[in-house]
């Protein structure tokens, strides 16, 4: 029989009843958890009347779960717990996140939700290409795909050659993928003379675990032939997967019968409003060994208004717009790589990768861009290429609102990786 899922046609007001009741019983269970316990002691349910609520609750940052390891936030008896997930995170020691059978069951729904949302089916073919491990890219999709019934390939990260293999070979029509490994992906692919647009029959691409711009996602579309979709997740939330985009291609919608959002401004922790730009913390809301509530996640993305063409009144997120701690000061300015990503894929000559570089000479903040370029637009006119760098300079410029100095490289000149590119390099502190 094929999977189906009642909680994506909860109306609103349905929503909000069950929240509010799913948020009295995750304080309840909260309690539980020793690092809980004191914070919470002066809530009852009664100052739970609506999802507005939670704001009376106390706030969790990474450095207070940190603090709570390894068994301070753990609200089940050991012996319910049947899987750990353990993140490092890009700054300071890592954290691990314990489920429940019951836990992971929910997280395969969410995702479930979202692959269903874009129709796929028991007849796709689905090859997994995050990493499988104690990284929650790889295991949350796959179960996912098995609860679907598609025939879920486990291909895990890497070995490029081997993954265009068992697409040929099996007829996968459904990815999971880093966007910048599916740009590695196609290049591989136009080196081996593979057309994937035409001699695969991938038709559906998941992405995410990094933040890309919108066009990123086109040319990861064209290159394939087809529909990439975004998703979000960290593993202090379960993993990716619980907000996904549907056909409208326009926000994801985020699995609020599992998990209460607000989104924040980082520096005064006020309610931003709807549509500008500000901190996801999130409130699990019926996790079993690892409540957390209102986790801080240091991603800022914004709330999307009003409801969505596909019917859902599941609220939705814009794309990730870049990590409270990723964000680059340089001479007083605000500046997210992401915004550099977004300006460089203006340009069409510039290829698939690049590395920012910040150093400080003379006690001034300088801010460098090295820019691959495509095969086509390589050359060896010094006055073609001059007269490019310069362009690539003034984008930037307009996006950025502070000076930019661009290198040109040729194409496959800049380091790659099969995991998250490494994008910024940061040398300001070491000159002092
Ligand atoms: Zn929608």
């Amino acid at each position: 029989m094929p999977y189906s899922d009642h909680a994506v046609n909860l109306s609103r007001d349905q929503i909000n009843q069950l929240q509010v009741a799913r948020l009295r019983e995750t304080v309840e269970r909260a309690r539980r958890a020793p690092a809980y316990a004191e914070r919470l002691a002066g809530i009852s349910a009664e100052d739970i009347q609506s999802p507005e609520d939670i704001r009376k609750l106390p706030l969790t940052t990474k450095a207070r779960l940190r603090e709570g390891m390894p068994w301070g936030f753990l609200a089940a008896p050991r012996s319910e717990v049947v899987r750990m997930h353990y993140s490092s995170g890009t700054t300071g020691l890592a954290t691990a996140i314990y489920h429940t059978r019951g836990d992971l069951c929910r997280w395969s729904e969410c995702v479930a939700r979202g692959m269903l949302a874009v129709g796929v089916t028991e007849d796709d073919v689905f090859q997994n290409m995050m990493g499988y491990g104690l990284f929650t890219g790889g295991l949350g999709f796959h179960y996912a795909g098995e609860l679907l019934g598609c025939m879920t390939i486990p291909a895990s990260s890497g070995n490029t050659e081997r993954q265009i293999h068992l697409m040929q070979s099996f007829g996968t029509t459904v990815l999971h993928i880093i966007p910048s490994y599916a740009l590695r992906v196609l290049h591989f692919c136009d080196q081996a003379g593979i057309a994937p647009s035409r001699d695969l029959s991938v038709r559906v691409i998941f992405v995410g675990g990094e933040p890309h711009s919108e066009q990123l996602r086109r040319r990861i579309e064209e290159g394939f032939g087809a529909k990439v979709y975004n998703c979000y997740g960290l593993s202090e939330m379960a993993g990716p997967g619980i907000a996904m985009e549907c056909m409208a291609q326009d926000g994801m919608h985020l699995c609020e019968d599992q998990y209460l959002l607000e989104v924040l401004d980082p520096e005064t922790l006020e309610p931003v409003e709807e549509g500008q730009i500000g901190e996801v913390v999130l409130t699990t809301l019926r996790r079993e060994a690892n409540p957390l509530i209102r986790y801080r996640t240091r991603d800022m993305a914004r709330l999307l208004p009003a409801e969505c063409a596909c019917g859902s009144a599941h609220r939705r997120l814009s794309r990730m717009e870049g990590r409270t701690d990723d964000m680059l000061v340089v001479r007083g300015v605000n500046v997210y790589p992401m915004q550099v990503e977004r300006a460089l894929l203006d340009v069409d000559e510039v290829g698939r990768n690049y590395v920012i570089t910040l150093d400080r000479p003379e006690d001034l903040d300088r801010m460098s861009v090295a820019v691959e370029l495509t095969q086509e637009a390589f050359t060896d006119d010094m006055r073609e290429l001059n007269a490019l760098q310069r362009r690539i300079e003034r984008r930037l410029q307009t996006e950025l609102d502070i000076s930019v100095c661009v290198e040109l490289h040729e194409p496959g000149e800049l380091p790659v990786s099969d995991g998250k590119a490494v994008r910024v390099i940061d040398n300001r502190d070491q000159e002092k």
